[in-house]
């Protein structure tokens, strides 16, 4: 399928590792031009030369910013340098970011509250906010932010997760309507179990199927894509169907 991403650029927060890196491969072999954000200098110079390596466009292009999207005003700064990198704006924004630790309902305070609204909710939308008037004067924009399966069915012993990621959920959802005329979508990727750092560090699947991250970013890069132009204002689950509700 042509995804109609050649030219386009994008940029992918989270994006050193796991799932944004994922995403950040299948938009470069695409052949988007990608901007890629993490906290860690030196796994992202790693994740920037393997964009690079994966790049269909142009290889020298592929721009890194090492910081934290929950510091204030990183978000707008990076949608700014991305921005003026690839000339013209962003025409892609993929917010993402790592999730919290986990924790009952009745054990999380309020410092680990706040924390995670910033990092997995909050940031999405002030990275979506700050690509917005360009996407608009472009007349075309895809803001697809990496979630969690929990905005359909919150899951045991994730609190802070299940509690962030429904306000971004609401948020999205109401947004994308807002921004259909102007040629721009908002769109959730949902991950279930995938094999990742992230879901090692929570103690692996217990021997439930795990998605393949590559096959996730691919998702991503078609919800991103020319052909997805009509899909706005979904949460979609990329969970192998372990999400039982009627969704
Ligand atoms: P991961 O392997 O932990 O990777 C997280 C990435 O985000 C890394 O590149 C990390 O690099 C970067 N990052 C974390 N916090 C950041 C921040 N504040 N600012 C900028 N970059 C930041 O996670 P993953 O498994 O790919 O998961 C991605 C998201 O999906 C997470 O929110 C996770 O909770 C959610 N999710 C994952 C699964 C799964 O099965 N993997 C399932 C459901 C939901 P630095 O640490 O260097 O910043």
């Amino acid at each position: 399928m042509e995804l109609g991403l050649a030219g386009r650029g994008a940029l992918v927060t989270g994006a050193s590792k796991g799932l944004g890196l994922a995403t950040a491969l299948a938009l470069a072999r695409d052949g988007a031009t990608l901007a890629i954000v993490a906290r860690t200098a030196d796994t992202l110079e790693q994740a920037r030369q393997a964009v690079v390596a994966a790049s269909a466009g142009d290889r020298n292009d592929v721009l890194a910013i090492a910081t934290d999207v929950t510091a204030p005003g990183e978000a707008e700064r990076v949608v700014a340098e991305a921005g003026a990198h690839f000339g013209g704006g962003i025409d892609i924004v993929v917010p993402n970011a790592g999730g919290p630790s986990p924790g009952g309902a009745w054990d999380v305070d309020d410092d680990q509250l706040r924390a995670a609204f910033e990092a997995n909710c909050l940031a999405s939308i002030r990275l979506a906010r700050a690509a917005l008037p360009k996407m608009k004067q472009n007349q075309w924009g895809r803001i697809c932010c990496i979630t969690s399966a929990s905005v359909k069915q919150p899951l045991p012993y994730l609190s802070l997760s299940n509690v962030a990621r429904t306000a971004l959920w609401a948020w999205a959802k109401t947004a994308a309507s807002d921004v259909a005329a102007f040629g721009v979508t908002v769109n959730l990727a949902c991950p279930g179990l995938h094999d990742t750092d992230r879901m090692r560090a929570l103690g692996g699947s217990g021997g439930a199927p795990m998605g393949d991250p590559a096959n996730f970013g691919k998702v991503v890069a078609f919800l991103c894509s020319e052909p997805a132009a009509f899909v706005n204002g979904v949460a979609l689950q990329i969970d192998g169907g372990a999400t039982l509700g009627l969704l």
